[in-house]
């Protein structure tokens, strides 16, 4: 049987022409209150009703699981993080320091941030062109929490059918234990999430400590609870409406696809005529095909929509209803794949990285790799900043010699030595009175206020250019020939 999608041909007018997708299907409003009354409160029209979704065991469902497992332990796990003692990543805003795996990044560094935005935004481009919305299906935030979510509710309230039985009954204690049990299990994930997101900006462990003796700061107050009720509200209550109605970038991706992208779709023409029938059923008489028109790929589709009504907005290339029912296409001993990701050509195989638009984004999205890399890990680790006094008198005439001013700035923005020596090259005698020892950690910055002298035999002209170098000190001993940081600035000497 065929491959092709006849709706992707309809729509495609000519090659690369972006395709056009169906919006999804008005469906008249669910009577919630039949269902459920939790609901009641979203009663607006744009109101889809409660979906109750069916588990589906099969290839995309362990995938997501996977990336769902690996994502959330990641995010749970990286502000305890230690290195050297220090938080692995902070995003210190009150400081205005970003600490990154040893590196720290300051406002200056905010290049770094725009390229990996940049960065970001080819790579979404290029996966969607490749493979459609799995950014949404298996690694979106809203998508894998809103699965943990299900879960869950699974676990507490039953399966699909379950759950609906158990939204019509009456309330009585069982019902009311399941409800709570749920809920309390949502608040609990949430008031977890919250903690490890706000963590990233606050240290997780003061953070803490700080809520164990009430002593927590009313902005941080603010921010857990606006992350517990956004993660309560967004992955318990309106799930699949912020991609619905909220995401932008489902709104605009039928601007990225290609006759070529891999979205999941149904074979018409091998599905249709659906039809119910018994497993090993000759089909040839009823002209059926080999859609048995079970409506499982319906019953686990988190948005609620039919994928055999052809490729709509709403769906996000999740793959459960192909999951679903290739299930189902076992049991009746057909072939697998009635739904499954493919392309409008149907030729899979050269689908991935054969046209000229994902070429060229690949290409683009390695070297802006590779810049970034560079970029990061060859920038200075240590950065000196001279000011020269100009507040009062340029110069000062003393006894022992003319005096110039200065306002020495040393930023460690991740250097593995702490202690460091400030010294002078010029073409002139010219010597720092001042601390020129200096203790700067990973991270900090050490400001000095300190004075350049130099004997009035030896000035040479007005004003002579100086350079303030930086060299690192191990075990109390400077390490000759090694200069960290330098800047150059200038001396000015009466004329
Ligand atoms: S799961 Fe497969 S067989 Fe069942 S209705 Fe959907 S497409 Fe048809
Ligand atoms: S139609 Fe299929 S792929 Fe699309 S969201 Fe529903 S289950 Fe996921």
């Amino acid at each position: 049987m065929s491959d092709k999608i006849p709706l992707l041909n309809v729509l495609h007018a000519r090659a690369g022409t972006p395709i056009a997708i169906k919006m999804a299907p008005k469906k008249p409003p669910r009577k919630s209150s039949k269902f459920s009354n939790e609901h009641n409160f979203f009663s607006a029209d744009a109101y889809r009703g409660k979906i109750y979704t069916k588990k589906t065991r099969g290839y995309f469902q362990r995938l997501r699981k996977n990336i769902s497992f690996l994502l959330l332990g990641l995010f749970f796990a990286v502000p305890w993080l230690q290195i050297n003692s220090a938080p692995a990543v902070l995003f210190d805003l009150r400081a205005q320091k970003f600490h990154v795996f040893g590196m720290t990044f300051w406002p200056q560094d905010a290049v770094f941030l725009v390229s990996m935005l940049v960065l970001a935004s080819f790579l979404l481009v290029a996966a969607t062109i490749v493979i459609g919305r799995a950014w949404c299906g298996f690694t979106c935030p809203q998508t894998v929490w809103t699965f943990l979510f299900i879960w869950v509710e699974d676990k507490c309230e039953g399966d699909r059918n379950q759950r609906i039985k158990l939204d019509k009954q009456s309330w009585n204690w069982q019902k009311v234990g399941r409800k709570a049990s749920k809920h309390i299990l949502w608040l609990l994930i949430s008031i977890v999430t919250a903690y490890t997101f706000v963590g990233y900006f606050y240290q997780i462990k003061p953070l803490i400590l700080e809520t164990a003796n009430a002593q927590l700061h009313y902005l941080a107050v603010f921010w857990l609870m606006f992350f517990v009720l956004g993660t309560y509200l967004n992955a318990g209550w309106l799930r699949e409406k912020v991609c619905l109605h909220m995401c932008p970038y489902a709104r605009f991706q039928a601007v990225m696809y290609t006759k070529k992208t891999l979205v999941v779709s149904y074979d018409r023409e091998r599905g249709e005529q659906r039809g119910k029938r018994k497993v090993n059923a000759d089909l040839s008489a009823k002209g059926l095909g080999d859609c048995v028109d079970c409506s499982v790929c319906v019953q686990v589709c988190p948005v609620d929509i039919d994928i055999r009504d052809g490729m709509q907005y709403a769906c996000i290339d999740c793959g459960l209803c192909a999951d679903a029912c290739d299930t189902v296409m076992d049991k009746m001993g057909y072939q697998k794949g009635l739904i499954k990701f493919s392309n409008e050509s149907g030729d899979n195989s050269k689908a991935l990285f054969n046209t000229p638009k994902v070429i060229f984004l690949t290409v683009i999205s390695l070297l802006c790799c590779l810049m970034f890399a560079y970029s990061v890990f060859s920038r200075d680790l240590l950065s000196i900043d001279v000011i020269r006094d100009r507040s009062g008198i340029l110069y000062r005439v003393t006894e022992l010699g003319v005096e110039n001013s200065y306002t020495v700035k040393v930023n460690n923005k991740g250097a593995q030595v702490s202690k460091f020596k400030l010294e002078i090259v010029a073409d002139s005698a010219f010597e720092i009175i001042g601390p020129q020892l200096l203790q700067v950690p990973r991270g900090e910055v050490d400001t000095l206020t300190l004075r350049v002298r130099i004997k009035e035999q030896d000035i040479q002209r007005y004003k002579s250019p100086i350079k303030f170098i930086v060299k690192p000190v191990a075990n109390g001993v400077e390490i000759k020939n090694t200069v960290m940081a330098s800047q150059l600035s200038s001396f000015i000497a009466p004329r």
